[in-house]
């Protein structure tokens, strides 16, 4: 299985993300988790992330593209990952399509986890309170929605029309996502 979950900040990838994976017995590949460890032990690349994820914006493709083929060439991602956070913009897209295409692999299915934006701001509001992740101030919430729309919303269009989206609702409790993406993948 090689697999991407894709949906607006806030609508709940990382946890599903690792429900997933485990179901499945694959790596959940999170770019954020390896920003976030970055950020935390003080590398170079995490005092450059820092600041852009702050602010709420987006690491730059450059770097983003490095850190996931060097993670999808570890021994663990070599029969199936999926891919949390990853891609994001349209040359993303391109450098995932070289990294599988050098490998002979391709992708199996892109969920698009879907919510609505009040749920998702309470979701965030909520998490802020409980994990207190510095990108979830009020300000920061809002310029990730507005990048999400403008430079990611969009590639869900494009695995539309490779026939690689698996849409499922977002909306309930985590168990109850869950077996609708299983459902899903199953189906599919
Ligand atoms: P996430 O945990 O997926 O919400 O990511 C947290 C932050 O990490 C994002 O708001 C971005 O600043 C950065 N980030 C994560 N994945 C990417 C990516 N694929 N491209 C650029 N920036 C990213």
């Amino acid at each position: 299985m090689r697999l991407l979950i894709m949906g607006p900040p806030g609508a709940g990838k990382g946890t599903q993300a690792k429900k997933i994976a485990e179901h499945y017995g694959i790596p959940a590949v999170s770019t954020g988790d390896i920003f976030r460890a970055n950020v935390a032990a003080g590398t170079p690349l995490g005092l450059e992330a820092k600041r852009i994820m702050a602010e709420g914006g987006y690491v730059s493709d450059e770097i983003t593209n490095g850190i996931v083929a060097n993670r999808l060439d570890e021994d663990d991602a070599e029969h199936g990952f999926l891919l949390d956070g990853y891609p994001r913009t349209l040359p993303q897209v391109h450098a995932l399509d070289a990294m599988l295409g050098a490998r002979g692999h391709r992708l199996d299915h892109v969920i698009s986890l879907q919510a609505d934006v009040d749920a998702i701001v309470e979701r965030l509001k909520k998490r802020a309170e409980l994990e207190g992740r510095e990108d979830d101030t009020e300000e920061a919430i809002r310029v990730r929605q507005e990048v999400y729309a403008k430079e990611t919303a969009p590639l869900l269009a494009v695995f539309s029309e490779r026939g690689l989206l698996v849409e499922v609702d977002g909306l309930g409790s985590m168990d109850e996502v869950s077996e609708r993406i299983f459902a899903a993948l199953d189906a599919g």
